[in-house]
């Protein structure tokens, strides 16, 4: 990860407004008649912190890991994709410095709850609700208002070397791997048993 001591990523997500969903943003169920179409819950903001926590490490994207399609992340909790970025953070030896987000949609108002986003956040991403901002517009001029946008960024710290070996994006070479990862990080959040267990090629306590 280069000697750099801090880095920056960005991240960028976006969903249409649909009927007869739950409207989740921020890690919060919010009060509104449509909710957001997507693979999983949706949750436009915590999809774009996503990707500026990986981006910030140079370890792909949420589509790497998760492409849509697959049955096991349908209507996912989408705490999983946080999850994942954190580890790969902590892998590559950084943490957060701060995230800054802003919100763009038409509805509902997202300020009277913006102070409950920033704590639901801060406690997902384990740091405390001054290291977390977030803002909100409305989508003026762009025809936009059957969607929500969500902008990220984050500032990232090291605060050890890298464990190369660690790396989740660097260990996926074939399909079965990513299988691993995504078995492990649906397990983490939804405290299911994994479905198969993995044999190493060789027990490494063997080796003598
Ligand atoms: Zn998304």
């Amino acid at each position: 990860m280069g000697k750099t001591d801090i880095r920056v990523g960005f991240g960028y997500d976006s969903h249409e407004f649909k009927p007869g969903v739950p409207l989740r943003i921020g890690g919060m169920t919010l009060e509104h008649p449509e909710g957001l179409a997507g693979h999983s819950d949706g949750d436009v903001l915590l999809h774009a912190v996503t990707d500026a926590l990986l981006g910030s490490v140079a370890a792909g994207d949420i589509g790497s890991f998760f492409p849509p399609g697959d049955p096991r992340w349908k209507d996912a909790d989408s705490a999983i994709f946080i999850n994942l970025a954190l580890e790969e953070l902590k892998n590559a030896g950084y943490q957060i410095v701060n995230i800054d987000t802003t919100l763009v949609l038409a509805a509902p108002k997202i300020f009277p709850v913006a102070g409950e986003m920033r704590a639901r956040l801060a406690d997902l991403l384990g740091i405390e609700i001054d290291q977390v901002s977030i803002k909100a517009k409305t989508p003026e001029g762009m025809n936009l208002d059957h969607v929500a946008q969500c902008h990220a960024i984050a500032l990232v710290e090291r605060v050890a070397e890298p464990d190369e070996l660690k790396s989740m994006s660097a260990a996926i070479e074939t399909e079965r791997q990513l299988e691993d990862v995504v078995e492990g990080l649906l397990t983490s959040v939804h405290g299911v048993p994994k479905k198969r267990t993995i044999n190493p090629v060789y027990d490494t306590e063997d080796i003598t």
